[in-house]
């Protein structure tokens, strides 16, 4: 039996903050350590599925103060600029990460959950109890989450089997503001990728596009890229021509893996993007990071009396039955129809003129109310 005193939480994203805040309300001494200082812009649509509204609502953590947007329809384009809206049965909100993990953090500070900001762990080792070493000081801990995202220097560190592999994918973000409908999300398809368009709070637009980096590669600059294959879709053209950009530059990323990963790694209970991330293309990685929180945090409240094998087993099972089926879904649409430009066109031509496959993709990409 482990007695679950000292908890340390690896990363303050969604996952991270949402476990740091339960645990420390049913009385645990939870220490969350982030690298960065909030609040911080990431590189994300920021369209949250409305999977997670109710259990927000119920903890008191939806972020009802910045008045978020509420997303009912999808707008579908092909390359070509051949579009197609349909009505989204569950939909969405939309809120930036700036402003929504600021007011998680805040929440967590003001609840008494001890914080660590600007501080890297650099490795985390287990023999009985974990050694948690960082850029500061060291920790003992009986249990660590895992939340620090989709790849980090810790899943180096850790030798974690996905980290071997190299991936193609880059993210690019900008907010602007132009008149996008509030309600709507567009999703607008490119040669080699796809942009997703939705508002914020105060009224300001996302536009997050994730492509291959051969495109990039060969054109040199994101400012080519966008300029002889982002802008062949004449809807994303117009889109960028008439926006003003609010950044004076995007937040670009790179080496995004959707690979299989483990939701238990060296006893370490991983959530969110760091026990597996789906295509942003679902639009709901958000959502599986705030419910992966809620399934490892009622695991560790609930049965404090077991064994940590039963416990990670339990973890292990439970995290599967919630997300393995549309983490493989997201894979096959993200490799198979958006891993070729043929495919990606065919996909979204199909999607654009078929309101029952643009539905049929988003059911079984998507999760129910937890
Ligand atoms: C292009 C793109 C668009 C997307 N669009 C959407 C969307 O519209 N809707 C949606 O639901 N999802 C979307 N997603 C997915 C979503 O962003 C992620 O699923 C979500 O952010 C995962 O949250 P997380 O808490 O697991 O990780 P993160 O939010 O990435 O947080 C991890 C944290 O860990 C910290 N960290 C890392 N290593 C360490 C360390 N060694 N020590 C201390 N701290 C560390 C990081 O600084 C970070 O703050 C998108 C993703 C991409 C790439």
């Amino acid at each position: 039996m482990v007695s679950a005193n000292r908890i340390i939480i690896a990363g303050g994203g969604l996952a991270g903050l949402i476990a740091a805040i339960r645990l420390n309300r049913a009385g645990y001494a939870c220490t969350l350590i982030e690298k960065k200082r909030y609040p911080f812009h990431r590189v994300c649509g920021e369209y949250i599925s409305n999977e997670t509204t109710a259990f927000l609502k119920r903890e008191g953590l939806y972020p009802e103060e910045f008045n978020p947007p509420q997303i009912t329809e999808l707008h579908l384009s092909s390359v070509s600029g051949k579009s197609s809206t349909t009505p989204l049965d569950l939909g969405g909100f939309g809120v930036s990460r700036y402003a929504f993990d600021n007011y998680l953090i805040n929440i967590a500070q003001k609840e008494g959950v001890q914080v660590l900001l600007d501080t890297e762990i650099e490795q985390i080792s287990f023999d009985k109890v974990f050694q948690i070493k960082t850029t500061v000081q060291s920790f003992e801990s009986d249990f660590v989450i895992g939340a620090f995202g989709k790849r980090s220097r810790l899943d180096v560190q850790l030798s974690r089997k996905f980290i071997k592999e190299r991936s193609p994918y880059v993210g690019v973000k900008y907010h602007v503001r132009t008149a996008h409908p509030a309600n709507r999300i567009g999703l607008h398809n490119f040669r080699g990728g796809y942009c997703g368009v939705s508002n914020v709070e105060d009224g300001k637009t996302n536009i997050c596009y994730l492509t291959h980096r051969d495109p990039l590669k060969k054109l040199g600059s994101i400012e080519a890229l966008e300029k002889h294959i982002v802008f062949e879709n004449p809807l994303l053209r117009e889109l960028f021509r008439n926006a003003e950009f609010l950044f004076d530059k995007p937040e670009v990323i790179n080496e995004i893996s959707f690979e299989t990963k483990e939701p238990v790694w060296n006893h370490i209970f991983m959530a969110g993007d760091a026990a597996g991330m789906i295509t942003p293309l679902c639009g709901n990685g958000m959502a599986m990071a705030i419910h992966s929180a809620k399934i490892v945090t009622d695991l560790l409240i609930e049965h404090q009396g077991r064994s940590r094998d039963e416990l990670e087993t339990a973890y292990t099972r439970a995290w599967r039955r919630a997300f393995s089926t549309r983490l493989w879904f997201g894979r096959q649409i993200q490799h198979k129809l958006f891993g070729t430009e043929w495919g990606s066109n065919l996909g979204v031509t199909l999607a654009v003129h078929s309101k029952f496959i643009a539905n049929s993709l988003i059911k079984v990409t998507h999760g129910k109310p937890f």
